[in-house]
């Protein structure tokens, strides 16, 4: 005995785990009483400790399901709200807060919620049992217990008290119990008195006789009988019953056995008059052991139905496709780990050359610009639409200084523009972006943690690598900031290759010129204030005043486009130049590199590409296709707790919905198992009941 009601609290918990304890009742106790006829006391009486919400304002504004758990072995009593997660709570005045706190958390204007609060109390001093505790009806409406309130209140009780449910019919033994709003309330949803206790609270207020009569009452007989209580707790002088501390049941029990044993002849044993709280726990248990095992077959029934009917989605919607979220999360790592690997075998040293070669490219003509290119464009002079603007340089005597000069200067400025620093930094960056990409096209595009967890392996790694892979770089690349010699085939090959990226440069100018042609409107429009700007440089026109708002019938933003077109225009009249320079004989060799700086400085700029790249792949390169996997299994794998590893993959919807079919179906599964063996269990109890 007694073991089916701990059995199917353990399973109403499972279920309220699923979320199933809506659709599948399980008997509980519902306590029902008005207000002050002592529910209060009674409850706290059977669990042994004040933890209910007190104060003359405070009513119970939401139903509390409170579980009661015995356990045997433990020393500790404590409570826990299973909906909120604050853990295990030893201090029952901390539960009376807590419930206090969320009955006020209830809006006035609502008056009462539907909302249960969950509260379960593990002792080894109390029953396993189920109770639900409820809004004491209103006997009077006040001015601030408005008559919608009482309503509202009665409303809620009447969902509770419907069968399965056992009721728990307080009423005190001061007032009439024929006025007991409780058993009024009963008498209505069990006229025949089958599920109802009716408990008379403060015996010691009424004439003994009086009280015995109470409970021997005829008018409203109760199959499961009347109890009556002393449930106050007792006032000592020193105060050892103060709000949550100590046990008070065996307090309450001594005072009430000292009131009962006081007049035998009322209530002593031949009366067969049930009173006493430990004579109330004990039919609770019995009562609601008795109900549990009637509605066995039914609560079995329900079950099954759940679990056909999550069968059926899981087949239909899910495929019966097994998951669970380690499994989807190893798939999807190893999905990933997958991608990355492709990725790596695509992505090596001449993938790293190209990237770093057009970096320096876009170096190298800006240094050409900057120290070859500039003259005609630096000094706004009329040089330009006379004179061919590199004029001297092609014919530049080679034994001049001046032109040595300029050329190792724009070797330096190549050199030493921190080429360690930006090779680590264009291959570093190019691998971040890959990661990215291969992010957004995994199953971690939806998990926003995961997604953070890689994007940090991947900066982690690089970030740690960054100093002394630039370092590295920056000193194998050192010699060439000091002499560089060219063979001819390197001079042949970069002139090849110069001339592709002048062309190239030419292409993007014209694009240019267009754009900004687009922009004005009109060719034509575009001449005009070309041909303006020209006659001001050659100084044919005098601006008046400073020219910002405009000049010559022309808004300052055409001028500004015009300016724009015509440097546009210069540079590209300079790069045809260089291209025919370039392609005439005089740069076939490097013996005349001082004519050619474009091919000079690409020679360099190939060199010290080489360079960089094969520390690049050592340093970084390698280094992070080894590690990078090895930090992933880190962060995703072995360091994440099973809740965490839930968490991940309850992110997407999708997997969470599948997770959660999995789960409830499993549940219902092991569940119906266990109801299954307490039915064997039962029958066989039955059994060798009816053969004793
Ligand atoms: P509730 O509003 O129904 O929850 O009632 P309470 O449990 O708060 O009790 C109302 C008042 O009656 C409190 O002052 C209790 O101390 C008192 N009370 C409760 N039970 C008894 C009892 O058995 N005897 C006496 N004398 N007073 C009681």
């Amino acid at each position: 005995m007694m073991l089916l009601t701990k059995k199917m609290i353990e399973i109403r918990s499972m279920l309220q785990v699923v979320g199933q304890s809506n659709t599948l009742i399980l008997p509980s106790i519902v306590v029902i009483g008005s207000q002050s006829s002592g529910k209060s006391s009674v409850l706290e009486a059977i669990v042994g400790h004040e933890f209910l919400p007190k104060g003359s304002n405070m009513i119970t504004r939401r139903p509390i399901e409170l579980t009661l758990v015995n356990t045997p072995d433990a020393q500790a009593e404590y409570g826990e709200f299973p909906a909120l997660g604050l853990g295990k709570i030893t201090d029952f005045s901390h539960i009376q807060k807590t419930l206090t706190d969320l009955n006020l958390a209830v809006p006035a204007a609502d008056c009462v919620s539907d909302d249960p609060i969950q509260l379960s109390i593990y002792s080894p001093n109390v029953p396993d049992l189920s109770l639900i505790d409820l809004p004491g009806y209103i006997q009077v409406s006040g001015l601030d217990q408005p008559e919608e309130l009482k309503k509202k209140i009665a409303d809620l009780c009447d969902k509770y008290i419907q069968p399965p449910n056992v009721i728990l019919a307080i009423s005190a033994a001061d007032v009439d119990l024929a006025n007991s709003t409780a058993l009024r309330a009963s008498r209505r949803v069990d006229p025949r008195g089958e599920r109802t206790i009716g408990v008379v609270t403060k015996m010691d207020l009424v004439e003994p006789a009086r009280g015995a009569s109470i409970l021997g009452e005829r008018r409203y007989p109760l199959r499961l009988g009347y109890v009556g209580v002393v449930s106050r707790v007792p006032q000592t002088s020193g105060g050892l019953f103060s709000r949550g501390s100590g046990n008070i049941t065996n307090a309450i029990s001594r005072n009430e056995s000292a009131f009962f044993s006081a007049h035998p002849l009322e209530f002593g044993p031949q009366t067969e008059l049930a009173v006493g709280t430990l004579t109330l726990r004990k039919k609770l248990m019995h009562v609601l052991e008795q109900t549990m095992a009637s509605s066995l077959q039914g609560t079995s029934d329900a079950i099954h139905q759940e679990l056909e009917e999550a069968t059926y989605e899981f087949k239909v919607q899910y495929n019966d496709r097994p998951l669970s979220a380690e499994s989807y999360l190893a798939e999807s790592l190893d999905a990933f780990k997958h991608s990355f690997k492709e990725f790596a075998e695509s992505f090596g040293r001449n993938q790293m050359r190209e990237l770093l070669k057009a970096e320096l490219n876009q170096r190298v003509l800006d240094i050409l610009a900057q120290r070859y290119w500039n003259k005609p464009i630096a000094d706004l002079s009329p040089l330009l639409a006379e004179i061919d603007p590199l004029s001297d340089l092609p014919r530049a005597d080679p034994e001049n200084l001046y032109w040595h000069r300029k050329l190792d200067a724009s070797t330096s400025s190549l050199t030493k523009l921190g080429i360690g620093r930006l090779a680590t930094t264009v291959v570093a960056n190019a691998l971040q972006s890959e990661i990215d990409r291969l992010l957004s096209q995994s199953t971690f595009a939806t998990h926003p943690f995961a997604r953070s967890a890689i994007t940090g392996a991947s900066s982690g790694i690089l970030n740690d690598r960054f100093y002394s892979t630039s370092d590295q770089v920056e000193n194998c690349i050192k010699p060439y900031k000091f002499e560089v010699e060219v063979e001819n085939a390197e001079w042949s090959k970069s002139r090849q290759d110069v001339l592709v990226v002048l062309k190239a440069e030419l292409g993007a100018c014209e694009t240019a010129i267009k754009h900004v042609e687009e922009a004005v409107g009109s060719r034509r429009k575009l001449k005009d204030v070309i041909s303006f700007i020209d006659r001001v440089r050659r100084g044919e026109v005098v601006l008046e005043g400073d020219g910002i708002g405009g000049a010559g019938g022309y808004s300052a933003a055409l001028l500004s486009k015009g300016r724009e077109a015509l440097f546009l225009r210069d540079r590209s009249s300079i790069l045809q130049m260089r291209l025919l320079a370039l392609k005439s004989k005089q740069c076939a060799s490097s013996t005349n590199k001082y004519h050619c700086p474009e091919v000079f400085l690409d020679v360099v700029a190939d060199k010290l590409t080489s360079t960089a790249v094969l520390f690049l792949n050592v340093e970084l390169l390698s280094e992070f296709y080894y590690n990078f996997p090895r930090e992933l299994d880190v962060r995703l794998g072995r360091n994440l707790s099973e809740s965490e590893v839930e968490r991940f993959a309850r992110e997407d919807p999708k997997v969470r919905r599948h997770l959660d079919v999995i789960k409830r179906k499993e549940m219902l599964e092991r569940v119906l198992e266990k109801m299954e063996s307490l039915r064997l269990l039962e029958g066989r109890e039955k059994r060798r009941e009816e053969s004793q």
